[in-house]
């Protein structure tokens, strides 16, 4: 079959990786790919959020399967293009998108069927929303209500800064008509945990919990980032709490998304808190996060085409899934100066060097002149599964340690936490 991966990160080289060892699939495309794709895919030059033209594409290659990676189509619409256009997508439709597309709508639907959350409130007026803050008293969070590229959520320390974050969302615009309305809500403490599920609609398959790195510094200090590393399975959730999870947040979502008239087909990923309280939602997203799908997918031993189908076609129940014993861990490489400005165009060397059980998904890199240059802000992921954390660790740092560009920074301590539960 000829398989199309919509998107150009890391996450999409990882689809097309994972995709690739099918033996269903014959051909392989991505639109608009990177230098690492290239490798792998035949990488077309169509946007990700050109709808028409994927459509176009896909309609004129004959591509019997379409996965999208990033938020961005999805919230647009492009699995509901293609379903009228009849072309097989991987995705949740616009309306089901609106999980993550919306965090207002999100929040009022687990608010509606009980899903465990942050207390909060949603507004539409600044004034108000500045009511509420003062009552809610600080620390806070302040979340602008569409998608503003992982910006939009505000955690405040103190009333002032909070109120100063509605003022920029929802005064100035910050983000567009994305903060025309904001959700403000408690602050939760604990250590945070994504896991993310299959479903058709009505089974629901979780996968390996999984930890991101959102800060750019070790220690969880700095900044926030779209993610500087992940590893799974994340031992933080004990199985206890895992099946908290899929009983009472993931099967609860998928059914809520149906009872409210947007059925949920694709991957459904729950960004949660572990609190005292047990696992409490921060957001959903609508599609695999980006680092986490790098150490899963590696981890996946199932042929990812069989449960892509298995969710089209309404029979995932029956899927088996299984994975690979051991841990995976990834380190992102990132450009000098990223998460703030950055400059690109720095050759990248070394990637010759890296062993062959390390897989290095390229996330912003292009090709100038023959070789891989820096492009982005996260530049690489250097990814490698173990039989033991330790061990998937050691191999991916080893790694880490041959490549080389202008600028770049990591975090060192990707894997610790789970490290320093094991030892209590
Ligand atoms: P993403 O880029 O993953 O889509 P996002 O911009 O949609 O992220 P969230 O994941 O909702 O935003 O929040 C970003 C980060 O802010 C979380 O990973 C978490 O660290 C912090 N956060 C969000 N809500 C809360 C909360 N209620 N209490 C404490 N921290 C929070």
């Amino acid at each position: 079959m000829k398989v199309l991966v919509v998107g150009g990160g890391g996450r999409e080289h990882a689809l097309v990786w994972k995709l690739k060892q099918s033996p269903r699939v014959k051909e392989i495309y991505c639109a608009p790919g990177n230098a690492g794709i290239a490798s792998l895919a035949r990488c077309v030059p169509i946007g990700a959020e050109d709808i028409p033209a994927l459509v176009a594409f896909a309609r004129e290659e004959k591509i019997d399967l379409t996965v999208v990676g990033p938020e961005g189509p999805l919230a647009r619409g492009i699995v509901d293009s293609f379903n009228r256009a009849g072309l097989a997508i991987f995705g949740p439709t616009a309306r089901a998108a609106a999980i993550e597309s919306s965090k207002v709508l999100a929040k009022e639907i687990m608010a509606r069927y009980g899903i465990p959350t942050a207390r909060f409130a949603t507004f539409t007026d600044p004034g108000e929303a500045a009511g509420y803050i003062r009552q809610l008293n600080a620390p806070c969070v302040v979340k602008a209500d569409g998608l503003a590229a992982g910006k939009g959520v505000i955690v405040c320390q103190t009333v002032e800064e909070a109120l100063q974050a509605v003022k920029e969302i929802m005064v100035d615009g910050a983000f567009g008509d994305a903060g025309r309305q904001v959700v403000v809500e408690e602050y939760l403490t604990g250590q945070e945990v994504s896991v993310l599920a299959f479903t058709d609609g009505e089974a629901v398959h979780p996968l390996l919990p999984a930890q991101d790195h959102k800060q750019v510094y070790d220690g969880d200090r700095g900044p926030n980032t779209g993610g500087m590393g992940a590893y799974a399975p994340a031992p933080v959730l004990t199985p206890e709490n895992y099946r908290v999870v899929l009983e009472d947040i993931l099967i609860p979502a998928v059914r809520a998304l149906a009872a409210e008239g947007r059925p949920y087909r694709g991957v459904l990923y729950a960004g949660l808190m572990v609190t005292g309280e047990g696992p409490k939602v921060l957001e959903f997203n609508a599609r695999f996060g980006d680092p986490e799908a790098q150490p899963l997918l590696m981890l996946l031993e199932t042929d990812l085409v069989e449960i892509m189908e298995a969710v089209l076609s309404g029979n995932l129940a029956g899927k088996e899934i299984r994975w690979r014993p051991g841990s995976a861990v990834c380190v992102v490489l990132a450009s000098g100066g990223y998460p703030g400005a950055y400059r690109k165009g720095y050759p990248i060397s070394g990637l010759e060097q890296v062993p062959p059980d390390v897989v290095v998904f390229h996330a912003g890199t292009a090709m100038e002149e023959g070789r891989v240059v820096t492009a982005g802000g996260r530049v690489l992921g250097v990814t490698a599964a173990g039989e033991t954390l330790p061990e998937a660790m050691e191999k991916a740092y080893a790694a880490v340690e041959k490549i080389h560009f202008e600028g770049m920074h990591y975090r060192r301590d990707i894997g610790h936490k789970a490290l320093g539960l094991r030892a209590q």
